[in-house]
């Protein structure tokens, strides 16, 4: 392998500058061309490159978004596309290609692959953390941290109004946001896709934090909580309900994927900037990297994409009791 291509695609988040400063760094240590492929897919098909070297990538290791840009394309799902993509590498002289991504992004690379048998490498960079194959994605580190310090900032408010707030994250499939920051945040009750706890359960928990005593309530709720009720829905029927509390509505929206990554999401850019580079030299494709009882591991990407991210059920459990 003599080029290495990076790229950046779908959603962005924290940490995707530290992976590609990573790649960048990798490949200049073991001699090889590294070509920044801007704006995803759409780039690539463009022809949208660019040649970095070590310090191309500098002051970007704390910084938020991509300094590549990304995108979604249309075009890259058909055959014509992908023809077009891979004529543009084939010009460059580019070998091999790690994107940074989500599922779509992987499933974009395995099939290009396959038709061309170009040598790809997936680095799992979003908020969600709905990757099979790691126990942390690029941003998810940061997004959590993100997410307890609003809320904190919100429960400032909520205790000197007595009030219910709803307060929605990210995760249209998966709770692990929504479960982790309503620990870390202290929330009454966490709202996710993996479990309906039930609109009954929901008020009997909120009269019974009024009766103790609790001057505040916090209810956090994935996008795709499983009660399949917007955060304004629940909100008219808890005052429909309940006399007892002022309710009021937070939706964090874009926020949750802004900012500066984390010292965690850095280092593991870092580290798997360094695996996908060189697993590409050892001659490894069609693998996307991650983290595995704090190791590097490969999975295959059909594996990464098809497989089921699973929420840490114990930590409900721990929310329970918590909320005492
Ligand atoms: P996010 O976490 O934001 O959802 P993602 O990588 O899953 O990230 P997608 O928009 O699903 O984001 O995918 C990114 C890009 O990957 C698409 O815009 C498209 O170009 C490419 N892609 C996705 N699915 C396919 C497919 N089946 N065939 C070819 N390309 C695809």
């Amino acid at each position: 392998i003599k080029k290495i291509g990076v790229l950046t695609s779908g959603g962005d988040s924290p940490g995707m500058n530290a992976g590609i400063r990573s790649v960048v760094r990798t490949c200049a240590f073991h001699n090889i061309e590294c070509i920044g492929i801007y704006r995803g897919y759409e780039g690539m098909i463009e022809g949208d490159f660019k040649s970095m070297n070590a310090r191309s990538v500098k002051g970007i290791i704390n910084k938020g978004g991509t300094i590549l840009k990304s995108a979604r394309s249309k075009e890259f799902r058909t055959v014509e596309g992908r023809k077009k993509a891979h004529e543009q590498l084939v010009k460059a002289g580019i070998n091999a290609f790690v994107v940074i991504g989500g599922d779509g992004s992987f499933t974009g690379a395995m099939i290009f692959s396959q038709e061309y048998n170009m040598p790809v490498m997936g680095i799992p960079g979003t908020i969600d953390n709905d990757i099979f194959g790691t126990t942390h994605t690029l941003g998810y580190d940061t997004a959590l941290n993100t997410v307890v310090d609003v809320i904190d900032k919100i429960r400032d408010t909520a205790s000197s109004h007595n009030r219910l707030f709803f307060v929605e994250v990210m995760g249209r499939d998966v709770g692990h946001i929504a479960l982790n920051v309503g620990v870390g945040a202290g929330a009454e009750e966490i709202l996710i896709p993996e479990e309906d706890l039930g609109l009954d359960r929901l008020l009997e928990s909120l009269r019974r934090s009024k009766q103790s005593g609790k001057s505040s309530s916090i209810v956090v709720v994935a996008e795709g909580d499983k009660i399949g009720k917007s955060v304004f829905e629940l909100k008219d029927y808890v005052e429909e309900h309940m006399t007892e509390y002022e309710v009021r509505v937070s939706v964090l929206g874009h926020m949750q994927r802004g900012g500066s990554p984390s010292c965690f999401d850095r280092v593991l850019a870092s580290r798997m900037g360094v695996k996908a580079v060189e697993s590409l030299i050892t001659g490894k494709t069609n693998c996307m990297v991650g983290l595995k009882n704090d190791v590097m591991a490969l999975t295959p990407l059909d594996q990464a994409i098809k497989g089921q991210s699973k929420i840490n059920l114990e930590l409900l459990r721990v929310s329970d009791i918590m909320s005492i």
